[in-house]
């Protein structure tokens, strides 16, 4: 196989050739390699294929579409599968979110959403609004706006300039205090009065247009949120007149739990971005969710009649992501998915924490059927031990995300027991094999 021609995305590229991993196919909780080799996938593909891999339904749904219509084209037309996609997600959507505004990923998701931010704020006659806070090591995709409110340092620095009038809150991973906790840490709501703290030092309130928060942020390694954190974060942005977008994309369609991160942390945004489980990630497709509020704000107020917003991508609402999407939604609820998730949270839970004690295992964080095991790092760098870690997993045949020193887990939810006691019993041999390597080369 020619490795030359494709530039992979977050990849060391040239070294990745000594040593490919190649996937060729995928079924239920498995990939195939191009070995052969059965690899159980610990991490559902990227946070995404919540419903197993190859699921009849979903394949057969997106083959029917393209059969059916294969693309149309919107600008004041539209076709019936969008709405139908559009209707059936309000209904499993949190209370208070009646329209849907249709992407191609996550990252398209947290740019809508900005833009929608910025467009109501405009829309009533507060253009001055128009800074928006993220948070340190937040991760809101790639795009402009996205990888300018992010706040892994690391996917900021290559590109020496982004958007202007963004701050960032301090995240709330604090070990010391809050290590090894089961759920939502006890320590560092008032973390959030941060926000309330540089409003006024650093910003006029009447400047800020968002707050853009990951309930549970996962790309930086399954970080979760205080208790009442996200609440006093609420408070303050209602208080100032602030919009909270929260960005569901790893914590939407059951991975924490429950439906969504809104529901199971029980704090309501005033809009929702989401994408990955959206379809399992069979066809790529995201979505931002919003009131009516809001909607008939931004709306009402066009000067332009023919195009109120004038935003929106060639593929939004594809055809094939809608069947993807309905046919999604359909199996997550005919084969209670969601409840699945909640049943096997604690022993996934237990599972995990299984590992405390384990050389090297600085934290362990989880909620729902996600988890991150963070190690120390070791003098080799940052990363250099957790990689090792996951590769001996890879060889041993299970596949996990790795962030930093951090070793993320997220099965599909239709993950067993079994499966669970593998993955983790897997990641304690592997960490144990590095830490007797490492003693034996000291
Ligand atoms: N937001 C969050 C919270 C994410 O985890 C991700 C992807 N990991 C994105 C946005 C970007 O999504 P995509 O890669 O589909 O653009």
């Amino acid at each position: 196989m020619n490795l030359d021609a494709m530039w992979m995305p977050f990849s060391a590229n040239e070294s990745f050739k000594a040593n490919p991993r190649i996937i060729t196919a995928a079924q239920g909780m498995y990939f195939t390699d191009n070995t052969g080799r059965q690899i159980l996938d610990a991490s559902a593909g990227l946070w995404c294929v919540n419903a197993g891999h190859g699921n009849e339904r979903i394949i057969n749904a997106v083959t029917e579409q393209a059969k059916k219509l294969d693309y149309a084209p919107f600008f004041n037309m539209s076709h019936d599968i969008g709405f139908k996609a559009a209707e059936r997600l309000v209904e499993m959507a949190p209370k208070g979110f009646d329209k849907v505004f249709f992407t191609n990923s996550g990252s398209e998701s947290a740019d809508t959403s900005l833009k929608i931010a910025l467009a109501y704020h405009a829309a009533r006659g507060e253009t001055g609004r128009i800074k928006f806070i993220g948070r340190e090591k937040g991760y809101h995709g790639v795009n402009f706006g996205g990888t300018s409110v992010g706040g892994i340092g690391f996917n900021r620095k290559a590109f020496n300039h982004l958007l202007p009038f963004v701050d960032h809150l301090r995240h709330t991973l604090d070990i010391e205090r809050n290590g090894f906790t089961k759920g939502l840490p006890a320590y560092g709501a008032e973390w959030a009065d941060e926000l309330e703290n540089r409003i006024f030092t650093l910003h006029d309130p009447k400047t800020i247009a968002a707050v853009i928060i990951e309930p549970m942020a996962g790309s930086a390694g399954v970080i979760l949120p205080p208790q009442g954190y996200l609440q006093r974060i609420r408070d303050i942005c209602t208080k100032h007149g602030i919009l909270l977008i929260f960005d569901e994309v790893i914590t939407g369609f059951g991975r924490t739990g429950g439906d969504w991160a809104t529901n199971t942390m029980g704090v309501t945004p005033d809009i929702l971005n989401c994408a990955k489980g959206i379809t399992n990630g069979v066809v790529p497709m995201g979505a931002v969710l919003v009131g009516n509020g809001i909607y008939n704000t931004v709306v009402d107020a066009a000067s332009e009649k023919t195009i109120e917003f004038a935003h929106g991508y060639t593929y939004s609402a594809h055809p094939l992501a809608c069947a993807a999407m309905i046919a999604t939604l359909d199996v997550y609820r005919d084969e209670g998915l969601f409840e699945r998730a909640a049943q096997l949270s604690p022993v996934f839970e237990q599972a995990a924490h299984s590992l405390q004690g384990t050389p090297f295992v600085k934290d362990i964080r989880n909620i729902g059927l996600v988890a991150g095991v963070e190690l120390e790092t070791s003098s080799a760098g940052l990363g250099k031990r957790a990689g090792l870690v996951q590769q001996k997993c890879w060889e041993a045949g299970v596949l996990m995300r790795l962030t930093g020193e951090t070793l993320a887990f997220s099965p599909p939810l239709i993950v067993n027991e079994a499966e669970i006691e593998r993955i983790f019993s897997t990641l304690g041999q592997a960490i144990t094999e590095v830490a007797n390597q490492e003693a034996a080369t000291v």
